[in-house]
């Protein structure tokens, strides 16, 4: 029978041979996961004995790793925001980055429930999380409002144009117990009868047509349409800048991830299509430009300087 050192040291190589860049780690990530227990375990008893089903999961997962497939992909689940989203190629891999938008929304939401920016009596802050995936923002967002008891002040409406992230965004929703918190709709970014919103978020697909080929091998296992954002990166997103005129409410505010990069790319759109309006460009934990903040200047009339805004 292996043991656990044993089967390390052979995933190790079969993962080194097919020039992954963390062969220990993910050998580490896929035994444990073979064997339902945490990595510390591992390490703690290298000379244990691994049963042959065991060890023949293990296998797998390794053959599956050594073709490039991400290990959130094989494991089945991704951890963003301290909670566990189940993962599969319907959808992007949550990825950490995308923190930085949630907090910022939860802080918006949170701003609005108790400020004097608060929706009219009785009436709930209307979220819409566009281009979903796999629930990330949307379900993170509900269950911090769950636990913060605000789950009742507000809608969340999460879209998507594939009706397969929907299903695994459901299944998100329901597996972290906020199915009745968020309400799914298929759909090109909003659907024609929904809105105003109070915040809309979105992560829409933003990487440069050019460099989908120089991603990680693990982003050719994606859909390539929760990435290509066309030929610099902002087609998409230019699309909802559109839309906000109609898609926000008074006082409303869309948070928009983009790349690294796209810092001064995104104030221009906005300054060409929106003017008026201001946008502030936010910084993740790594010091990179990562959420564009964009709102209505207060006194400008709904629709006004949207030139060519999509119905
Ligand atoms: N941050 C992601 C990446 O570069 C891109 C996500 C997106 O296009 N929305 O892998």
């Amino acid at each position: 029978m292996s043991t656990v050192r044993d089967l390390l040291v052979e995933g190790v190589a079969a993962l080194t041979a097919s020039g992954s860049e963390s062969p220990r780690l993910d050998a580490e990530v896929l035994l444990a996961h073979a064997l339902g227990i945490e990595r510390t375990g591992l390490i703690a008893h290298p000379g244990a004995e691994i049963g042959t089903a065991q060890a023949e999961t293990f296998r797998r997962s390794i053959a599956r790793r050594t073709t490039g497939e991400p290990v959130a992909y094989i494991r089945g689940v991704k951890e963003f925001y301290g909670i566990a989203f189940a993962t599969d190629a319907r959808a992007l891999i949550p990825r950490p980055e995308t923190e930085l938008l949630v907090e910022l929304a939860e802080r918006e939401a949170i701003d609005r429930l108790v400020g004097a920016a608060r929706p009219g009596d009785g009436a709930r802050l209307r979220i819409v999380d566009v281009g979903t995936g796999a629930g990330t923002i949307a379900v993170t967002l509900a269950v911090l409002l769950r636990r913060r008891g605000a789950a009742g002040d507000v809608t969340i409406l999460a879209t998507d144009a594939s009706a397969e992230a929907i299903a695994l965004a459901r299944e998100n929703a329901v597996g972290h117990g906020v199915a009745d918190a968020v309400d799914f709709a298929q759909a090109d970014l909003i659907p024609a009868r929904d809105g105003p919103f109070d915040l809309l978020l979105a992560n829409l697909p933003y990487v440069r047509t050019d460099a989908i080929p120089g991603l990680p091998i693990a982003a050719s296992f994606e859909p390539r349409a929760a990435l290509d954002g066309g030929s610099d990166g902002l087609d998409i997103v230019r699309r909802i800048l559109q839309r906000l005129p109609d898609a926000l409410a008074p006082g409303g505010v869309a948070l928009l991830e983009i790349g690294f990069d796209q810092g001064d790319d995104i104030r221009e759109a906005v300054e060409t299509i929106l003017p008026g309006w201001t946008s502030t460009v936010l910084k993740d934990l790594a010091g990179q430009p990562r959420v564009a903040r964009i709102a209505r200047v207060a006194g400008i009339a709904r629709g006004a300087g949207a030139e060519g805004a999509a119905a």
